[in-house]
């Protein structure tokens, strides 16, 4: 078995074939820890749909430091 990313869950994101994608983590050295929407078809199947997740508590958070006296 030689995979880069691992499977946590599925989202409520959709892909190009309208079904509900899988959020991946990515394990290559520039975007270690860093998760991914992806189709959740299997491979041969799947089409071509991959998306950044924007953690919106990282937003947040950002914010809440930016706003901080
Ligand atoms: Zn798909």
């Amino acid at each position: 078995m030689s995979q880069d990313s691992s499977v946590s869950s599925l989202s409520m994101v959709k892909c190009q074939c309208g079904i509900a994608t899988r959020i991946f983590t990515a394990f290559t050295p520039t975007n270690a820890g860093r998760r991914f929407y992806k189709c959740s078809k299997p491979n041969g199947y799947k089409c071509d749909y991959w998306k950044w997740v924007d953690d919106p508590l990282h937003s947040r958070v950002a914010n809440l430091i930016h706003n901080f006296p």
